[in-house]
C-alpha cells in the first residue's frame, strides 16, 4: 500500500470516532444540519484551503497541491440517513429514534473528512486542485448531486470519483470496481386509469379500470422480452396499485405507480416509448382515460476505462476485485458525469460487517460494517484522485 494508507492508518481512531459520532445522530436527506456543521469545522481544523457551502447543507472542501495549479479532480460523499429502526444493538446505535445510518453514508463522510486529512498533508506532493464533495441527501429524490451542478462550484471539474461500502462478507477493503454500466438509471411512473363503475353482473355496460391497470403491468413486462437487447437489462415494478370500492363493483378508477431502471440511455429510452405507446394501446381496447406520467429519475452511473487505468495502476491491481456484475440499484452520484460531460468512476469498498453480526443488506435496520475497512476507503480515494492529477 502507499503513503496515503500510512496516513489513513495513523488516524484510524480519529475517524472512527467522527463515523461513530454520525451514526449517533443520522439526519435524512436536505435535513443534514449538525452532519454538515461537523464537517465544516473538520475541515477548517484539517487546513484546507477553501470551505464552500453552495446550497443547503452541502459543503465543499478545496485543497491546493503546492506543485502548481494543474487539472482539478473532485472526490463525492453522500450525508443523508434513513426512516429505519435501527436494529443492531451497536454501542453508538443512532439516538435518533426511526432514523439510522442503514446505507452506510456515515462511513462516507467520515472516510471523506480523512481524504481532507491526507490531502493536506501532502499538499506539497501534487500539483492541481481537489474538491472534496459533502452531498446532501443521495436517499430522497430528486437528490442533493443536481442542485449543486447548478450553482456552477464543479464547472472546472475534470473528473469525479465516488464511493459506496458494500456490506460483503469476505476481502474487507478490497476494492469492487466495474468498467461500463455499474448502477441503473431509475424513472418512476404514475398512472391514472379512469373507467366507469357498474355492477359486477354487468361488465359490458362498464370500463373496468382494474382490469386495465393489471393489462398495462402484465404488458410492461413484455418490453424487456420484447424490445430490449436481451443482453440489457429493464427492469419494470409497479410497487403501488389502488382501485375499487366493493367486491360487487366494477372500478371506476385504479392508481399505479413504479419505477422503470436500466443501465443503457437505449433501453431506457424504449422503455419510456413503450410505456406511452401501452398506456395508448389498453385505453383504445378498454375504454378507459389513462393519464400516464414518467418523472426522470437517477442516471446510469457508466464507469470510465481511462480513469479505471489511471487508478488501478497507481492502487495496485492486488488491492482491487473486478466486478462481474454492475449492481441494481441507482445512485444520483451519476449526474456528475451526465450534467458535466467529465469521465467518472463510481467504485465499491468491501466492508463486510461487524464481528458476530449476520449480513445484512443495505437499508436493512440490521445493517453494520466493519470499520477495518475504513483506512482502505480513504486511501483508495485519495489515490484516486492523487493518480488523476499526476497523470
Ligand atoms: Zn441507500
Ligand atoms: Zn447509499
Amino acid at each position: 500500500m502507499n503513503k496515503t494508507f500510512e496516513i489513513a492508518n495513523s488516524i484510524f481512531d480519529e475517524i472512527i470516532a467522527i463515523r461513530r459520532e454520525i451514526h449517533k445522530n443520522p439526519e435524512q436527506g436536505f435535513k443534514e444540519f449538525k452532519t454538515s456543521e461537523l464537517v465544516q469545522a473538520k475541515l477548517k481544523e484539517y487546513g484546507v484551503d477553501e470551505i464552500i457551502c453552495p446550497v443547503g447543507t452541502a459543503v465543499i472542501g478545496v485543497i491546493k497541491g503546492t506543485k502548481g495549479s494543474g487539472k482539478t479532480v473532485a472526490l463525492r460523499c453522500d450525508m443523508d440517513a434513513l426512516p429505519v429502526l435501527e436494529n443492531t444493538g451497536l454501542p453508538f446505535s443512532s439516538q435518533v429514534e426511526g432514523v439510522m445510518h442503514a446505507c452506510g453514508h456515515d462511513l462516507h463522510v467520515a472516510m471523506m473528512l480523512g481524504n481532507a486529512k491526507v490531502l493536506c498533508s501532502m499538499k506539497d506532493e501534487f500539483a492541481g486542485t481537489v474538491k472534496l464533495i459533502f452531498q446532501p441527501s443521495e436517499e430522497v429524490q430528486p437528490g442533493g448531486s443536481r442542485p449543486i451542478l447548478e450553482t456552477g462550484v464543479l464547472d472546472d471539474v475534470d473528473a469525479f470519483f465516488g464511493m459506496h461500502v458494500s456490506p460483503t462478507e469476505d476481502e474487507v477493503g478490497k476494492i469492487l470496481l466495474k468498467r461500463g454500466p455499474v448502477t441503473t438509471s431509475a424513472d418512476e411512473f404514475e398512472i391514472e386509469i379512469i373507467g366507469m363503475g357498474g355492477h359486477g353482473s354487468a361488465p359490458h355496460k362498464a370500463k373496468d379500470a382494474i382490469l386495465a391497470g393489471c393489462q398495462l403491468n402484465v404488458l410492461f413486462q413484455q418490453v424487456q422480452a420484447r424490445n430490449i437487447d436481451p443482453l440489457d437489462t429493464c427492469i419494470f415494478t409497479t410497487n403501488v396499485m389502488q382501485g375499487g370500492t366493493k367486491s360487487n363493483i366494477i372500478a371506476d378508477n385504479c392508481k399505479m405507480y413504479g419505477s422503470v431502471r436500466c443501465y443503457t440511455p437505449e433501453a431506457r429510452a424504449v422503455a419510456r416509448e413503450k410505456i406511452a405507446d401501452i398506456c395508448r394501446g389498453v385505453e383504445k381496447l378498454s375504454g378507459c382515460t389513462i393519464k400516464d406520467v414518467v418523472m426522470d429519475g437517477y442516471d446510469a452511473c457508466i464507469n470510465d476505462d481511462g480513469l479505471i487505468d489511471t487508478f488501478i495502476e497507481a492502487y495496485g491491481a492486488e488491492n482491487v476485485v473486478m466486478m462481474k456484475t454492475p449492481m441494481g440499484f441507482s445512485e444520483d452520484y451519476s449526474f456528475y458525469a451526465t450534467k458535466t460531460g467529465k469521465p467518472s468512476v463510481l467504485m465499491f469498498l468491501s466492508a463486510g460487517h461487524e464481528d458476530g453480526m449476520p449480513v445484512a443488506t443495505l437499508h436493512s435496520a440490521n445493517c453494520t460494517f466493519n470499520e477495518a475497512s475504513v483506512p482502505y476507503g480513504i486511501s483508495a480515494m485519495s489515490t484516486a484522485a492523487l493518480s488523476f492529477l499526476a497523470k
